[in-house]
């Protein structure tokens, strides 16, 4: 049976109790006795009446009504007993079936030989009852029990038969229906006799291999039944594994949840999780559960001495750690309370990456069918290392490009700021007076090194986003009104010289955030420059802010070029620029949406583009209410 499967309580701990299939219809079996004993009574009863006034036969009516009536009186007794019984545990009511069982068979047994004696003895033709009865108990008890009882029957009637015959017992005559000397004639006594044991063990046998053949039927199906729950309940363990492990990306976290759900849902001691280090040689602690520190701690695992056998990439199960020569530390998993251990590999493609490990707190030996089913584990275990791994390569990667973008754009930052500077002085006239011809290229190289320093400051920004200022808690309360309207009157010169007019539809001073000082600042300023860059003179440009059920809204439409479709899932990665901007002549570094995207992450937001080719852009930036503030 699978540990903690079959028996919710259990965990690791043998289930020593288990119902034999007899055992848990003997309770049945026996009220539907009781109740063909009430049927028999009510039969009994006419009959008596019937043999002595219809067919006026010589019976001891009052006696047969006495025997009658015990028979009545016990089995209503066997009927609040039988209720009792019902009330116990499980475990304990079943022991008492089984002696219930014995005594009505004893009582009712009794019973029809008192009948018998009372309705002719040997000659009685109620002798062939006790077929019902043999029937009976070989549908009750055990096949060895059952046997038991006809020889005990043969001695009943037999001692009868012999009592009477020496007229020791008062011999009932049935005058009218039997032979009267019947009884005292020994050839006839030995034939009924001979007849009715043999009847009585033919009928014991054939009832008791068919109930042989039904139980060993019902046994196997219970087998069956209990395999089939078990691996229903083994699949929805996998199930909730893999729901709860491939919640998170972030391996430390991916480790916890690993651990915690496998020695949870297992009900084991603890679980580990262990990783090759690049060297293969040592299996570095990554992740535990229900084990102490100081076991954790308790020095390196070696590749070579440890449960793992990593070439083979095999399952290795440990059944005592305290003696077991492949254990590295058997004083330590003892003094932790350690007694079994299980330790699977975990496999990426075919090579191993390290291994889970199942500690018990009591002696356990590992089935194949357990080994298989942590394996099973150990699969999902991988794949979720496998993309936290993969997870954590591509944020270092991340994290290393905007470390060099930083580096790259600081380095370039002060050349170009001198060479800016050299080429002022020479406009300024400091160095001797230029030509026309040489103060227009110079001009222009002036011009040039200018948006090169802007393309630098963007790239600073982004790299300094990625990296220091996430993580970073906003201090500035910003009114986003205030800040649209700063950033629209830095236009607005540009604006009228391009004859573009700019509209704006702001909900003044309402809205605040809090925010890193100067990022909506460089959000509105890259949209609205993008709007005004983009849309040709006798334009419009639309601004407004707007509430929704969740989030504030804020929304920048224009009249310009708009954005070709295919361009459109490209804007916010760096340096893109659609080609319609490209082949416009307009200058850009295809920088700016890549910040504007980055700070409206940071806040929980989210930006939408919508665009159409030659007639306009509209871009919705949304703001959840936790981060920003209503006031009035
Ligand atoms: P930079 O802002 O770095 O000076 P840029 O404006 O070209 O250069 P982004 O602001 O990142 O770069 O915009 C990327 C591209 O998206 C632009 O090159 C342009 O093709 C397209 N785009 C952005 N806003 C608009 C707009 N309002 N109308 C038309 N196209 C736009
Ligand atoms: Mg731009």
């Amino acid at each position: 049976m699978m540990p903690n499967m079959g028996n919710k309580d259990q965990g690791f701990t043998a289930n020593n109790y288990s119902h034999l299939p007899g055992e848990d219809e003997l309770g049945e079996s026996l009220r539907w006795l009781i109740r063909l004993r009430w049927i028999a009574l009510a039969c009994i009863f006419p009959a008596i009446w019937a043999g002595g006034f219809l067919f006026r036969l010589t019976l001891p009516q009052r006696d047969l009504y006495l025997v009658g009536l015990g028979i009545l009186l016990y089995n209503i007794s066997f009927f609040i007993h039988h209720n009792r019984i019902s009330q116990l545990p499980p475990g304990d009511a079943a022991r008492r079936w089984t002696r219930f069982a014995g005594q009505q068979i004893y009582v009712d047994w009794f019973g029809l030989t008192v009948f018998i004696h009372l309705t002719g003895g040997i000659e009685s033709p109620v002798l062939i009852y006790f077929l019902f009865h043999a029937v009976i108990a070989s549908l009750v008890l055990p096949s060895r029990a059952a046997y038991l009882r006809p020889t005990i029957a043969f001695f009943m009637v037999g001692s009868i038969a012999l009592l009477e015959y020496l007229l020791i017992l008062k011999h009932v005559n049935l005058r009218g229906f039997a032979g009267e000397e019947n009884f005292r004639n020994p050839t006839y006594i030995l034939g009924t006799l001979f007849f009715f044991a043999s009847a009585l063990y033919v009928i014991t046998y054939l009832s008791t291999s068919i109930m042989m053949k039904l139980r060993k039927r019902t046994r196997s199906l219970i087998t069956v039944q209990e395999e089939l729950r078990e691996s229903a309940q083994r699949i929805e363990t996998l199930y909730a594994l893999t729901k709860n492990i491939t919640s998170t990306l972030d391996l430390g976290e991916v480790m916890e949840l690993i651990t915690k759900n496998t020695a949870q849902l297992m009900r084991v001691k603890g679980c580990s999780v262990r990783l090759l280090d690049k060297d293969g040689e040592r299996l570095e602690l990554r992740g535990a559960y229900g084990l102490s520190r100081e076991y954790l701690d308790k020095g390196e695992v070696l590749v070579g001495r440890s449960l793992l056998d990593a070439k083979e990439g095999q399952t290795v199960a440990i059944f005592d750690v305290a003696t077991d020569p492949r254990m590295q530390y058997p004083a330590e998993a003892r003094e932790e309370k350690i007694f079994s251990m299980l330790g699977v590999p975990l496999m990426m493609k075919d090579a191993v990456i390290g291994v889970l490990r199942i500690h018990t707190n009591r002696l356990h030996e590992f089935t194949p069918a357990e080994k298989r089913f942590f394996s099973a584990i150990a699969g999902c275990v991988s794949i979720a290392v496998t993309n936290a791994l993969a997870y954590q390569r591509v944020v270092e990667l991340d994290e290393a490009r905007s470390k060099l973008m930083l580096t790259v754009s600081h380095e370039l930052r002060a050349p170009v700021s001198a060479i800016q500077g050299m080429l002022k002085l020479l406009l300024e006239g400091y160095l001797g007076e230029l030509s026309e011809k040489q103060r227009e290229i110079i001009g222009r190289a002036h011009a040039r090194t200018e948006s090169f320093i802007t393309m630098i400051n963007d790239l600073l920004d982004l790299g300094s986003n990625y990296l220091d200022r996430t993580g970073k808690d906003p201090e500035t309360d910003t009114s986003l009104a205030e800040c649209l309207r700063k950033v629209v009157d830095l236009f607005m010169a540009k604006a009228g010289e391009k004859k573009i007019l700019i509209f704006t539809n702001l909900t003044e001073g309402r809205y605040t955030i809090k925010e890193q000082e100067g990022d909506m600042e460089k959000l509105f300023t890259n949209l609205v420059s993008n709007a005004l860059k983009y849309t040709p003179p006798g334009g419009k440009i639309t601004i407004s802010t707007s509430e929704g059920e969740e989030y504030l809204r804020i929304v920048i439409t224009d009249t310009g070029i708009g954005i070709p479709a295919d361009d459109l899932p490209h804007i916010f990665e760096e340096f893109y620029r659609a080609l319609n901007a490209r082949k416009s002549g307009r200058e850009g570094t295809g920088l700016g949406l890549p910040v504007v995207k980055n700070i409206v992450e940071r806040y929980a937001g989210r930006i939408d583009v919508d665009s159409r080719l030659d007639e306009g852009t509209k871009i919705t930036v949304d703001f959840p209410w936790r981060k920003v503030t209503k006031s009035g």
